[in-house]
């Protein structure tokens, strides 16, 4: 069995490789050669702390396995810790044997900055010049250094919750070279082409009337029952696109829209299927596309198999008997 500790992970994994596994995933999916396990996430009544697994089998890339862990709010302030914690374990699909343990904290980040990146490639309009930000904590500054790869952004705006957390973000704009501005709502999204939302928010924050014909809103942070970033009244506007349709419409941002018969479960698509070239994605340059990025357990898996693939090529992977 071989073990990449989280100590290694931020030398090995580049945002390109991860790019190219979670893109590789999505379209599998969508094609139905991998799938994901139903997702357990229990609140389990110690330190707040939402724990639980994701997993699933991607037959075509052999990928088979799950993470474990969760999001511990008082890490940060108690332990010094990151809140999100979590490992991948990878299987051998023709054995059953563990086949890896990999550090899943800093692949969680950069996995999920993947899958926004990979819907702005798929889905924002090519003139895309304006990036704007919801949300400034871990998540959010991984974010936007993958989303600036995507398009020749001129500038960033930002909200947050917490205003004294915006430096975060604007520091990664500033290393990008770009201007940063912050903004209340309307503004940021009258000006944005693009806007990332990444908080824990169980409220909405972005109204519908506040978002421009032609936007891309890749809505990250809604991850669970309860969680909304986004009005509800802006998906019956969008064209919407997910991950995984299952956890979108249960744990993801459509959840309220299609409690609340806005839109129906057939109207979110597979980004896969975009990626694919069985859905043509956005078709004119007014429409507002939409990505409901829950996280599945597969993106995890095909990033963690690729980190694995570049430790046993440098000889970083520990090796034990197992
Ligand atoms: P964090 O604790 O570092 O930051 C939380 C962010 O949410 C901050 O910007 C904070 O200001 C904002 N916020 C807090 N309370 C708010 C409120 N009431 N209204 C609006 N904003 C509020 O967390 P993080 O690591 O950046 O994670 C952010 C979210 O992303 C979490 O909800 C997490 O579960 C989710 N997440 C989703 C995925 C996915 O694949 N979709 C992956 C990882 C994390």
């Amino acid at each position: 069995m071989l073990i990449v500790p989280e100590r290694e992970i931020g030398n090995l994994m580049t945002r390109a490789a991860a790019f190219d596994a979670v893109e590789g995933v999505f379209a599998a999916m969508a094609s139905k050669n991998a799938y994901n396990f139903p997702v357990v996430r229990e609140a389990i009544g110690y330190e707040d702390a939402l724990y639980g697994f994701k997993g699933g089998f991607d037959r075509a890339g052999k990928t088979l396995g799950l993470k474990a862990g969760g999001y511990w709010p008082n890490n940060l302030e108690k332990f010094d810790l990151i809140n999100h914690q979590s490992t991948v374990f990878l299987f051998d699909p023709d054995t059953g044997r563990v086949k890896a343990i990999v550090g899943g904290n800093l692949l969680t980040a950069l996995r999920t900055a993947a899958a926004s990146s990979v819907s702005i490639k798929h889905l924002a309009r090519e003139d895309a010049k304006v990036l704007g930000m919801i949300g400034a904590g871990h998540q959010a500054t991984f974010q936007l250094r993958a989303a600036l790869e995507q398009r020749s952004f001129e500038k960033v705006v930002g909200w947050n919750y917490h205003p004294e957390m915006l430096p975060n973000i604007e520091k990664v704009a500033a290393e990008a070279g770009l201007p940063f501005e912050a903004a209340q709502l309307d503004r940021l999204g009258q000006e944005a082409d693009v806007v990332i939302s990444i908080t824990s928010a169980f409220a909405p924050s972005l109204m519908a009337d506040h978002v421009s014909p032609g936007t891309h809103i890749a809505c990250m942070g809604t991850d669970t029952k309860g969680k909304q970033e986004l009005d509800a009244a802006l998906l019956p506007r969008a064209t919407v696109f997910t991950d995984e349709v299952a956890q979108s419409v249960s744990i993801g941002e459509a959840q309220h829209a299609v409690a609340q018969g806005l839109i129906a479960q057939s109207d979110v698509q597979q980004i896969g299927a975009v990626i694919n070239g069985t859905h043509p994605g956005r078709t004119s340059a007014e429409e507002i596309t939409l990505f409901d990025g829950t996280g599945v357990g597969l993106q995890d898996l095909a990033v963690a198999a690729s980190v694995v693939d570049l430790a046993v090529q440098q000889g970083i992977a520990i090796e034990v008997d197992f």
